[in-house]
C-alpha cells in the first residue's frame, strides 16, 4: 500500500486532518476528524477495558505467574519540575542533533541518511531528508548539484556503498547537508532536550518554569503510595493511565508516527523482585497478543527483544512491539509499544534521588548551600506485604504504548483495494478499510433501497434501535452501490438494506464488508445480530 493513498483517504473521509490547516498547519500536530476520533477512542477503550476494567483479579490469567489486580489513574500534564529532574528526563531526555550553519536546518543525528559518491576527483557524503521512497532520487539530484553535473552526465557519479546513517560518518567536512549549497556546513552532534517547557503563574522566570509531561508514567510512580494507601490493592498489581504527552521532536514526520503532542497508554506493574522476570515475560506476550487480537495479525507486526547492549542501565529486559509501517524503508519496523523491566529504579529514585552519577548528574549538581540540589522526595515508597510481613521496594514492569501509533498501524493494516463489478457490471477498484469490528468507528449503516414505498420509515426505525446500542449511520442518498462504497471506506463492517421484500416478509439484508456475502434476517433480530457480531 502506498502511504499517499492512506493519507488522502484519511483527509477525504475525516479520519485525520493537519492541525490548524487553514493557517498552513503546524508541524508535528494532528487533529482527529469525525471518523478518526471514534477509531482512536475505540482503541483506547479496548485497551482500558481489556487491561483494567474487565480484568478478572480472582483468577489466574493464562500465562500469568499468579493472579493480580489492576487499577487506573488520571494525573495532570504539568507536575512538580522535580519529578523530571529525579526521573532523569531533565538531564538525559535528549536527542543528538546536527545543525546546518548555512540553511539553519536542524536534523536528528541518527535519522539523517546519505550515501558516499565520487566524481571529478572528489568524494562527498550526500545526505537526504526525503521520505524512504524518494531517498534514492533525492540523493541523485543532490549529487548532480554538488558536482555541478547535468542530468545526462549522471554516469559520472560513482556511488560508494549503500544509503547509511550519518552516524557512520567521521569526516563532517565532506558532508553535503540537505538544502545546502556548499559542502561541510553541518555542526558536530549536540544534545537537545525534548521536554517542552511552560511557566504556570503570573511571572515568567526560571523559578516558575515547569514542563509538559513527556510520558504519563511518572504520574503513576509519584502516586504509588496514594494508591496503595487509599485502596486495598496488594502487590502484584498494575496502575494504568491514558493521556497526552508532549515531546519537542526535532523532525516530526511520517504522518502521526512522530508527533509533538500525542497520547500514551501506559501501565506500571508492581511486583516482588523474585517474580519480576516471570511478570516481564507475561506482559511482553500479553501485549503482543492484544494487537494481534485486534487485527494486526499479519507479518508486519513483530515482537523484538532488545540486545543486552541496547538496554537502559537499570533494565534487565526490554522488548518492543513493532510494525512495518509502509512509509519505512523495506525491512524496517517502527515502535508501537515498549515493554520494559525497570527494576526498582523509579520508586527508588523518587525516594532517594540517588542515581548513578556516571549516568545521571543528579548527585553532582549542588545547590547554593553546597548540598545536592535535586534530591528524591524523601518519602518511603517501599511496600509491606501484610501476609508475609516482608518490606521491599517493588520491581516495575512497564508496558508503554502510543495511542496514535496504534491508530496509525490499525489504519495501515486495514487499507485494502480489490476489484468489484459496479452496478453497470464494469470492474471498479473498491477501497475498503478492514478494521476489526471492535474498533470500527461505525458498526453498521442502514439504507432504504429507494426513498419511497415506506422503506425510509422502516429503515429509520431500525437505525434508532441500533443507535441505542452502538454507533450506526443512516444514508438514503444516491445509488445503493455508492452508499456501500462510502461505508467500505469508513470501515463499517455491516450494511443493512431495507428493500421491496422487507415490506412483504419483514426481513432485511445484511452485507458483510469483507466477504461481501449478503443474507436476510428478520427486522426484529437485526439489532441483536449486529450487536453480537461487533462486540
Ligand atoms: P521513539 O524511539 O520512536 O522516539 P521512544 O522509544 O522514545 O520512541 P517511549 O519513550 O518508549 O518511545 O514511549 C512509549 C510509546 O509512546 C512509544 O512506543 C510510542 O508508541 C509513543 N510515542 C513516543 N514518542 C512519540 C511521538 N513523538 N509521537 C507519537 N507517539 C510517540
Amino acid at each position: 500500500m502506498e502511504m499517499e493513498k492512506l493519507v488522502s483517504l484519511c483527509k477525504r473521509r475525516g479520519f485525520l486532518f493537519q492541525s490548524s490547516e487553514i493557517y498552513g498547519g503546524i508541524n508535528g500536530f494532528w487533529d482527529y476528524g469525525p471518523l478518526g476520533v471514534e477509531l482512536k477512542r475505540n482503541i483506547k477503550e479496548a485497551w482500558w477495558r481489556d487491561m483494567v476494567t474487565s480484568h478478572d483479579e480472582l483468577s489466574v490469567v493464562a500465562g500469568a505467574p499468579a493472579s493480580y489486580e489492576m487499577t487506573g489513574l488520571d494525573c495532570t500534564i504539568i507536575m512538580h519540575p522535580q519529578v523530571w529532574k529525579v526521573s532523569g528526563h531533565y538531564d538525559l531526555f535528549s536527542d543528538r542533533m546536527v545543525d546546518c550553519r548555512e540553511t539553519k536546518g536542524r536534523y536528528r543525528y541518527d535519522q539523517l541518511r546519505g550515501q558516499w559518491v565520487e566524481a571529478k576527483g572528489r568524494r562527498v557524503f550526500v545526505t537526504t531528508n526525503a521520505e524512504a521512497d524518494d531517498e534514492a532520487d533525492d540523493l541523485r539530484r543532490r549529487a548532480l548539484k554538488v558536482f555541478r553535473l547535468r542530468n545526462k552526465d549522471a554516469d559520472a557519479l560513482v556511488w560508494d556503498g549503500p544509503i547509511v546513517s550519518l552516524e557512520t560518518v567521521d569526516d563532517f567536512a565532506s558532508v553535503f547537508a540537505p538544502q545546502a549549497s556548499k559542502v561541510g556546513t553541518l555542526t558536530e552532534p549536540r544534545e537537545f532536550n525534548l521536554m517542552l517547557d511552560c511557566y504556570p503563574g503570573p511571572i515568567k522566570d526560571e523559578k516558575n518554569r515547569a514542563f509538559l509531561r513527556p510520558e504519563t508514567a511518572q504520574g503513576i510512580f509519584v502516586n504509588f503510595k496514594n494508591v496503595v494507601d487509599s485502596t486495598r490493592v496488594r502487590v502484584p498489581f498494575g496502575i494504568a493511565q491514558v493521556g497526552k504527552s508532549f515531546r519537542n521532536e526535532i523532525t516530526p514526520r511520517n504522518f502521526t508516527f512522530r508527533s509533538r503532542e500525542f497520547e500514551q497508554m501506559e501501565i506500571e506493574f508492581f511486583c516482588h523482585p523474585d517474580t519480576s522476570t516471570a511478570w516481564y515475560k507475561f506482559w511482553r506476550d500479553r501485549r503482543f497478543r492484544w494487537y494481534q487480537d485486534l487485527g494486526l495479525a499479519g507479518e508486519r507486526l513483530q515482537l523484538r527483544d532488545h540486545d543486552p547492549d541496547e538496554l537502559s542501565h537499570y533494565s534487565t529486559g526490554t522488548a518492543d512491539i513493532e510494525y512495518a509501517f509502509p512509509f519505512l524503508p523495506e525491512g524496517e519496523y517502527g515502535e508501537l509499544e515498549g515493554i520494559a523491566h525497570r527494576g526498582d529504579f523509579d520508586l527508588r529514585s523518587h525516594m532517594e534521588g540517588k542515581l548513578n552519577p556516571e549516568t545521571n548528574p543528579l548527585e553532582v549538581e549542588l545547590g547554593e548551600n553546597g548540598k545536592p540540589k535535586y534530591k528524591g522526595s524523601g518519602r518511603d515508597l517501599t511496600y509491606r506485604d501484610d501476609l508475609s510481613n516482608e518490606r521491599f521496594t517493588p520491581h516495575v514492569i512497564e508496558p508503554s504504548a502510543g495511542a496514535d501509533r496504534a491508530t496509525l498501524a490499525f489504519l495501515c493494516e486495514a487499507y485494502c483495494e480489490d476489484e468489484q463489478p459496479s452496478e453497470k457490471g464494469k470492474l471498479e477498484t473498491r477501497v475498503v478499510m478492514q478494521l476489526h469490528p471492535r474498533i470500527a468507528p461505525i458498526k453498521a449503516a442502514i439504507f432504504p433501497l429507494v426513498k419511497k414505498d415506506g422503506m425510509p420509515e422502516v429503515a429509520k426505525d431500525i437505525y434508532r434501535a441500533m443507535k441505542k446500542q452502538f454507533p450506526a449511520f443512516y444514508d438514503e442518498k444516491g445509488a445503493v452501490g455508492r452508499r456501500y462504497r462510502r461505508q467500505d471506506e469508513a470501515g463499517t463492517p455491516y450494511c443493512i438494506t431495507v428493500d421491496g421484500q422487507t415490506l412483504t416478509d419483514q426481513t432485511v439484508t445484511i452485507r458483510d464488508r469483507d466477504t461481501l456475502k449478503q443474507w436476510r434476517v428478520k427486522i426484529d433480530d437485526v439489532v441483536d445480530e449486529i450487536a453480537t457480531r461487533v462486540s
